[in-house]
């Protein structure tokens, strides 16, 4: 983390130190003293650190069982460990989103907690591709397109029936403002990040009379590995964020809390949104 951070241009690097405000980290807290998921059984995807692991933490603090899964074993261990230690009740296994052996084994080790999942979020997304769109192999687009758009699709037809059971439930699909405005050398992902958008509207519709709700986070750049190893995107948000912004880049907590509120009963009349937590609106 620390060769990355010096390997980011000087100016940008104050940028990303710049302090959460007072009122987002109070808000990240307040999950302590509110158990409102309590009795439900989260599975996140790509949740061993990062956004993912943010989200798992806090709904597991509202009170959720939660699943953690990502594709390394030993990442999947110490982030349970970890959250095992804060005392909040987590499991954990490999899950690859993009293999469908590992899709039905995360399914199944949801299962062995309870008879019932309640709560979907897919966070797992990546970009091995820096550079032209259409210089992009057919296998570049294979693997953009499987783990981005099409394994929260699978993932969800088999946990469909175990929502089902608990008569309704709750769906987060995690997309990027790259989704409205492309970034250059990015567009392989962007367009599965606009594709996702696109996923969430429809199965909001297919599942809505089925009470399960379906939404997609937004994230702008928040502060991550994934964001900082992503040089192109630091070099073009930063300045949207700037001139329109709140002037500094996101935390993961504060993607968290939207998950948790979208989860909650709170939101229970929401499905079908694509809410951005980037610090300005890409749709000015
Ligand atoms: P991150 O810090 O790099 O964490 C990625 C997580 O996903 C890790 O737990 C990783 O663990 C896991 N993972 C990676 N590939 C996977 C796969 N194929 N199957 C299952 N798990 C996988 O990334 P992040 O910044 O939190 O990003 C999370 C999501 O937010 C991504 O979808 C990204 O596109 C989106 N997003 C991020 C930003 C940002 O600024 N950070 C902005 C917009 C959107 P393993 O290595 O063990 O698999």
């Amino acid at each position: 983390m620390a060769a990355i951070f010096r390997s980011i241009p000087r100016a940008f690097r104050g940028y990303l130190c710049t302090p959460v405000p007072l009122s987002a980290r109070r808000f990240s807290k307040r999950a302590d003293e509110n158990r409102t998921l309590a009795g439900k059984v989260a599975v996140i995807t790509g949740s061993t650190r990062g956004i993912g692991f943010a989200i798992a933490r806090r709904l597991a603090q509202d009170g959720a069982h939660v699943v953690i899964s990502s594709r390394k074993q030993e990442n999947v261990d110490k982030a349970v460990a970890m959250l095992k230690e804060e005392g909040l009740s987590v499991t954990g296994t490999v899950c690859h989103v993009g293999k469908a052996e590992d899709r039905q084994h995360l399914v199944t080790t949801a299962l062995k907690h309870s008879r019932g999942i309640d709560f979907l979020v897919c966070v797992a997304g990546v970009n091995p591709l820096v550079g032209s769109t259409l210089g992009a192999s057919e296998q570049i687009w294979d693997k953009i397109l499987d783990v981005n758009v099409k394994s929260p699709a699978l993932l969800l037809s088999k946990l469909l029936p175990h929502m089902e059971n608990r008569g309704g439930g709750c769906v987060v699909l995690v997309s990027s403002v790259s989704a409205y405005v492309p970034v250059p050398k990015l567009g392989v992902y962007n367009t599965s990040k606009t594709a996702l958008l696109g996923l969430g509207k429809s199965l909001a519709v297919e599942l809505a009379p089925k009470g399960i709700r379906v939404n997609c986070l937004v994230p702008g750049i928040i502060k991550t590995d994934f964001s900082l190893r992503e040089k192109t995107l630091l070099n073009i948000l930063p300045d949207m964020n700037k001139i329109f912004g709140l002037q500094r880049l996101g935390e993961p907590e504060e993607c968290a809390g939207l998950v948790s509120f979208l989860c909650s009963s709170d939101a229970s009349y929401i499905t079908g949104e694509n809410i951005t937590v980037a610090g300005f609106s890409p749709k000015l």
